[in-house]
C-alpha cells in the first residue's frame, strides 16, 4: 500500500472505524495534524480530525471525497491523539470509538447562530486565600512542585481529613502560576458540589465542569473553554480525561480506589490508568489520592513505579474514629428491624448531645426482594437474572439492572396466594421508616441515587445541621466533611464480604473506612458501629484495628499467590444472545478454538453473574496471563474465530474489575 501525498485522513467519532481519506486541494489553508475539519460521509456532514497526512485508500481521486471546511478551533493536541490511539489498541476498540469519547458534545462545531453570547471564564487566583501548610503537608507539596513539567505518577497517601485537599489545591496553584490547566477527577458528580465550594473558596472563581448533567450549552461552552485553554481548572468525571487541553500541568485522580472510575458499559476503560498515561503523554505530574489506596496503586508504589507522599495524620488534632463490632448473632435487633439495641443507645446518646448521625446502608429502595409467604417464591425480572427490588416511595417493584418497573403483584404466579407478597430484608428506605418510628421528632432524610433531586438540598442541609440522621448508600462514603457528624452505624457490614469477585474484600474494606472517615472529622470525636454476623472476618478486624497496612499486605499476597492483577492480567470476554441454545453453541466452538499458550489460563464458559440481562443470555470466559506477557495480539487473534453476526454481542473488557 502506497500512501498518495496530496490525500489527509481524517478520523471521525464513529465506532465503526479508523480514519477515511480525503482530498483538501479546495482550501485555501493548510491543514495539520490535530485540526478540525468538516467532511462529507455517506449522505451527511460529519466533523473530524485530520489524523494522518498522506492517504492510504486505494480507490481512484475521483472517489475521494473533499474537505469541506477547516473550522477555526485550535488543533487537538498531540498527546490527546496519542492517548485515543493508545487506548484503541489497549482496549481492542476502533479508534474512532474512542475519538468518540472526545468529541461527544453537541453543536460545538456548528457556526453560532444569531447572536451568542460569548461566556467568560475567569481566572483563578492562585493568591486569593492560600492555605498555611503544616511540615508534613508541605513536603509533600513541594515533591509534587519539583516535579511540574516533567512525568510522575504520586500516591498521595493519608487518613481522611489530613489534609490532601489542601495539598493538591497548593500543587493547582503552581499550575496555575506557570499558566497550566490543572484537571481534578471525581469519582461522583454528588462530591462536585462541596469541592465547587472549596475551590471558589480557595482561588476566587468557581471551577470548570465535566460531567454528564450539564445542560447541552454549558457542555459545548466548557468544552470550548477548555481548548482554547481559558478553563485553567476543571473538576471532572471520568470522560474528562478525553477533553482537549492546550497545556495540561497536572491530572489529580481524587479516591483513586474508586470502582467507579472504571467505565464498565461500551468502551470499557480505567480512568486511573487512563490519567496516568495522559499525564506520560503530557509530560505532567499526575497525583493519585486516597486513604484506601487500590492494591494495583499501592504495589507500584512498592516497586517504586509510583512516588509514595504520607499524610500519617489529621489535621489540627482530629481524632481517628473508634470502631466497635456489634456481634448480630448476640445482640440482633428485635424481629423485622434492623438497628441493634447498642446502635439504638448511642444514637439515642447522640441525638441528646445534639451531634449528628449517619446509618449506612449499601441498599436503594425498601426491600432487596420480595417473596411470597405461601410458596416462598421471589419475584424476578423478566428480562434479568435478577431479584425485583421493592421501592415504598411509589410502590413499586424495580430491577436495578435494566431499569423494569411494575405494580406489585396481587396474585403469586408460582402458587396463585393472594396478597402474600411481603418484603425481605432492608433498604435505606426501610431503615428509615425504622429511624423515624424510634424517634419521631428526628429531622431525616435519604440520600441515595433514587432521591437525586433533593440529593443536593440535603448535603446542603447535613452541613448546615439541619438533619439529624441521614439514611444513605454509597454516595454518602465518598470525601464529603460534615463537621457535627459524629456517630455512623453501618447497618449490614456482611454485605459485600460474599460473592466470587476477588475485589470482594479490597472493595468492603475501602468502602467501610471511608464510611467511618465520616465521623468525628472535627473538634468532637467518632464513634463508628458496623453490624456484623461475622465480626471476625479479616476485612472487619483490619477495620476494628485500624491496621489498613496490614491488611493490604494480606490482600496483595493473597493476589500474588493466585496470579491476579497486579501480578498477573486478566481480561474477560462477555458472549451475549437472546437464543440460548445457540449462545451455548457458540460458547463451545469458541472454547475449542482457545489459543494453546503456555502460560495462558482460559476459564469458562460459565454463565456471567448477570446470567441474563435485558432480555440477553451471558456467557463469559476469564483469560489469565503472566504479567510480563501481553494480552491483546493473543485475544484478538482469538476472537477473529467468532461468528460474525448481529445476533452475537460480543464484550472485551480488559482489567476487569467486577465480574459481571
Ligand atoms: P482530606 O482531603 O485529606 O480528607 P482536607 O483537605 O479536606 O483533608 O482537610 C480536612 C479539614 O482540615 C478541612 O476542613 C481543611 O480545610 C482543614 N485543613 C487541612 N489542612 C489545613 C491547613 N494546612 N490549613 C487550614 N486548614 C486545613
Ligand atoms: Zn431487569
Amino acid at each position: 500500500m502506497s500512501t498518495k501525498t496530496d490525500r489527509i485522513q481524517v478520523l471521525l467519532p464513529l465506532p465503526a472505524g479508523g480514519p477515511y481519506d480525503y482530498r483538501s486541494e479546495n482550501l485555501s489553508e493548510q491543514l495539520h495534524m490535530g485540526d478540525y475539519v468538516a467532511v462529507p460521509f455517506a449522505n451527511r456532514m460529519e466533523h473530524g480530525v485530520v489524523w494522518a497526512v498522506g492517504g492510504v485508500s486505494n480507490l481512484p481521486d475521483a472517489k475521494i471525497k473533499k474537505i469541506t471546511e477547516k473550522l477555526d478551533l485550535p488543533p487537538m493536541g498531540e498527546a490527546l491523539r496519542h492517548l485515543i490511539v493508545w487506548l484503541a489498541d489497549y482496549t481492542l476498540q476502533p479508534v474512532g470509538g474512542i475519538l468518540n469519547l472526545a468529541l461527544s458534545v453537541s453543536d460545538v462545531f456548528k457556526p453560532a447562530k444569531g447572536k451568542r453570547k460569548a461566556w467568560v471564564f475567569e481566572k483563578p487566583n492562585p493568591e486569593h486565600a492560600p492555605a498555611v501548610l503544616t511540615p508534613a503537608q508541605a513536603s509533600a507539596h513541594k515533591a509534587i512542585t519539583e516535579t511540574l513539567g516533567t512525568f510522575q505518577t504520586f500516591l498521595l497517601d493519608g487518613v481522611t481529613g489530613s489534609g490532601k485537599t489542601e495539598v493538591y489545591f497548593e500543587a493547582v496553584a503552581d499550575v496555575l502560576r506557570a499558566g497550566g490547566q490543572a484537571l481534578l477527577l471525581l469519582p461522583e458528580i454528588a462530591l462536585t458540589q462541596q469541592m465547587t465550594q472549596r475551590f471558589a473558596e480557595r482561588f476566587g472563581v468557581p471551577p470548570v465542569l465535566w460531567h454528564s448533567h450539564l445542560t447541552p450549552a454549558q457542555r459545548r461552552e466548557n468544552w470550548l473553554a477548555v481548548q482554547r485553554g481559558e478553563a485553567r481548572f476543571v473538576i471532572g468525571a471520568r470522560s474528562a480525561l478525553f477533553l482537549s487541553f492546550q497545556k495540561l500541568g497536572l491530572i489529580i485522580v481524587d479516591e483513586e480506589h474508586d470502582a467507579s472510575y472504571k467505565q464498565d458499559d461500551g468502551i470499557t476503560y480505567h480512568a486511573r490508568d487512563v490519567a496516568v498515561m495522559r499525564a506520560k503523554l503530557e509530560s505532567a505530574p499526575c497525583l493519585l489520592v486516597s486513604a484506601t489506596p487500590s492494591v494495583e496503586t499501592m504495589v507500584n508504589a512498592q516497586r517504586g513505579k509510583y512516588t509514595p507522599l504520607h499524610l500519617p495524620v489529621r489535621y489540627a488534632g482530629a481524632r481517628m474514629p473508634h470502631v466497635q463490632l456489634v456481634d448480630l448473632r448476640v445482640l440482633p435487633p428485635p424481629r423485622q428491624q434492623w438497628l441493634s439495641p447498642p446502635l439504638r443507645d448511642a444514637i439515642t446518646k447522640n441525638l441528646t448531645n445534639g451531634e449528628q448521625t449517619l446509618l449506612f446502608l449499601n441498599r436503594r429502595g425498601y426491600a432487596p426482594l420480595i417473596l411470597c409467604r405461601a410458596c416462598g417464591i421471589r419475584v424476578t425480572c423478566k428480562n434479568c437474572s435478577s431479584w425485583m427490588v421493592l421501592h415504598k416511595s411509589d410502590n413499586s417493584l424495580r430491577c436495578h439492572h435494566c431499569g423494569r418497573k411494575e405494580l406489585i403483584p396481587k396474585k403469586c404466579t408460582n402458587c396463585g396466594a393472594e396478597d402474600k407478597f411481603a418484603p425481605s430484608g432492608p433498604g435505606v428506605e426501610r431503615v428509615a421508616e425504622e429511624v423515624t418510628a424510634l424517634w419521631p421528632a428526628t429531622r431525616m432524610a435519604i440520600l441515595s441515587s433514587d432521591h437525586e433531586k433533593e440529593l443536593a438540598e440535603n448535603l446542603q442541609k447535613l452541613a448546615d445541621h439541619e438533619l439529624d440522621i441521614v439514611v444513605g448508600t454509597q454516595l454518602l462514603a465518598k470525601g464529603h466533611h460534615f463537621p457535627n457528624l459524629t456517630l455512623v452505624g453501618v447497618v449490614d457490614g456482611d454485605l459485600g464480604l460474599q460473592g466470587a469477585d476477588p475485589r470482594a474484600s479490597e472493595r468492603t474494606y475501602q468502602l467501610l473506612h471511608q464510611v467511618s472517615g465520616r465521623a468525628g472529622r472535627a473538634e468532637l470525636p467518632g464513634e463508628v458501629f458496623i453490624q456484623s454476623h461475622q465480626p471476625e472476618h479479616p476485612v472487619l478486624q483490619a477495620l476494628l484495628r485500624g491496621d489498613r497496612d496490614g491488611f493490604l499486605q494480606m490482600e496483595i499476597a493473597q493476589r500474588q499467590a493466585a496470579g491476579l492483577p497486579p501480578f498477573g492480567r486478566l481480561a474477560a470476554i462477555i458472549l451475549a444472545a437472546s437464543k440460548e441454545e445457540w449462545l451455548y453453541e457458540v460458547c463451545r466452538d469458541f472454547a475449542r478454538s482457545a489459543p494453546q499458550i503456555k502460560g495462558v489460563r482460559i476459564l469458562g464458559p460459565a454463565p456471567a453473574t448477570l446470567s441474563k440481562l435485558r432480555g440477553q443470555y451471558r456467557m463469559r470466559f476469564i483469560v489469565m496471563v503472566p504479567s510480563q506477557m501481553k494480552l491483546q495480539p493473543m485475544l484478538q487473534a482469538w476472537l477473529r474465530h467468532l461468528p460474525k453476526t448481529r445476533a452475537l454481542r460480543v464484550q472485551v473488557d480488559i482489567d476487569p474489575q467486577q465480574f459481571n
